[in-house]
């Protein structure tokens, strides 16, 4: 499938060097991006489907690295049917999974946490609920696995280790096995801050600096924080992602994103949501937190748009989260909302509202165009304006 975007009012591009890029029509052709800003007529000519965007908001798709999948659309925890294609008409087009531990009476041995990586890694790899990309089967390092337990299911495909929910005495244990997960080429993940699940003790920033993961979980607490002098800490002398969680203490997420902004370290700043947990399934989290570090942290909203997309896609080494020519075709268009005070997506963000989402694309096709069932309506109209293909692109929603 062809698809032209056109009479869009502004592109953001994701990435924190260019954040954003003059022009109104992108083009994409399968599942890639061939196009951002201008276009030749005869490309949008050719095109099966053309969106007119209103004059509303081009962003990438967004990337939540923090969802707690399970098997198919249900989430255990809250006993909720279809929530990740709820997830998408918040915007979001892929899913990372932080480990796959609500699944009932998961197990612990390693023969069984092998094959619970390795289960949900496969499940997912052509399913696309609602048309959003999941990345699932998070190995849940426990005592019990070795190096080469790792290995093994790294040949099978599981490129997640997540460390926090293991039978461990000290969180301090999990060190070598983090170290062997690097090794076998997986991005690493730690918890940090008080335990969600009893038992397992506080992680702090001792922890994380001395096990050295590719991104620390939910570093403003999930939902409970560590001691605000680690922050700073864990930015100056270590290198990992800062994963701020909608689910978590906002303090901490403004607080984490100030310091990385003092110190040049905001593209390692991510944003999540850690759902569905007993925070609840929230479709709209990631332009929540969006909002919240725009209008309270005083973070420009296109540079919170980037943490939200293109950072995560370069720490978890995806090929989308940027709007640019050979990316993965995952884009939202958003508007301020109707009825609001602001003129446009990014002020209505500066504003602390939640952006309307007008369309989103997700691998190349349109998953809905027109209006999401979950945000408000935006103030411009985002419609199909010529499709050749015996298609509906309304989202069941007329
Ligand atoms: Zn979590």
């Amino acid at each position: 499938m062809r698809i032209a975007i056109v009479n869009i009012g502004s592109i953001v591009t994701g990435d924190l060097d260019g954040p954003l890029v003059a022009g109104d029509t992108i083009l994409t052709a399968e599942d890639r991006i061939v196009a951002v800003g201008t276009a030749p007529a005869r490309g949008v000519e050719a095109c099966d489907v053309v969106i007119d965007a209103g004059g509303t908001t081009a962003i990438p798709g967004l990337i939540d690295s923090h969802v707690h999948i399970t098997f198919g659309d249900y989430t255990p925890r809250q006993q909720t049917v279809g929530f990740l294609e709820s997830y998408l008409h918040g915007g979001v087009t892929t899913a990372i999974s932080a480990s796959e531990v609500h699944v009932p009476g998961r197990p612990r041995d390693t023969g069984g946490v092998k094959a619970l990586a390795v289960a949900a890694h496969k499940c997912f790899e052509s399913y696309r609920p609602g048309g959003m990309r999941v990345h699932a089967g998070s190995v849940i390092l426990e005592p019990t696995l070795s190096g080469n337990d790792l290995g093994e299911i790294a040949k099978l495909g599981v490129w997640l280790a997540k460390a926090g929910f293991g039978a461990f005495a000290s969180a301090y244990d999990y060190a070598p096995l983090i170290a062997a997960a690097r090794a076998h080429g997986m991005v690493t993940t730690v918890h940090t801050g008080g335990a969600s699940i009893p038992g397992s003790g506080a992680i702090t920033g001792d922890h994380l600096l001395a096990l050295k993961p590719h991104v620390s979980f939910h570093i403003n607490g999930g939902p409970t924080a560590m001691p605000d002098r680690d922050f700073e800490r864990v930015i100056v002398e270590g290198d990992m992602a800062l994963q701020v969680c909608t689910a978590g203490n906002l303090r901490t997420a403004l607080l984490c994103a100030a310091l990385a902004e003092r110190h040049d370290a905001f593209a390692r700043l991510l944003i999540a949501t850690d759902t569905p947990t007993g925070s609840g399934v929230m479709p709209l989290g990631m332009l929540y937190t969006v909002a919240h570090l725009a209008s309270l942290g005083g973070i420009a909203p296109e540079r919170a748009i980037a943490a939200a997309t293109g950072n995560n896609a370069r720490v978890y080494r995806l090929d989308t989260g940027v709007l640019a020519p050979g990316k993965a075709a995952d884009i939202a268009l958003i508007d301020a909302p109707e009825g609001g005070t602001q003129e446009t997506a990014l002020a209505a963000i500066r504003n602390g509202d939640i952006a309307a989402v007008g369309a989103v694309i997700a691998g190349g096709e349109p998953r809905f165009v027109g209006r999401s069932r979950n945000t408000p309506a935006t103030m411009r109209t985002v419609r199909v304006a010529r499709c050749s293909l015996a298609r509906d692109f309304s989202g069941g929603r007329h």
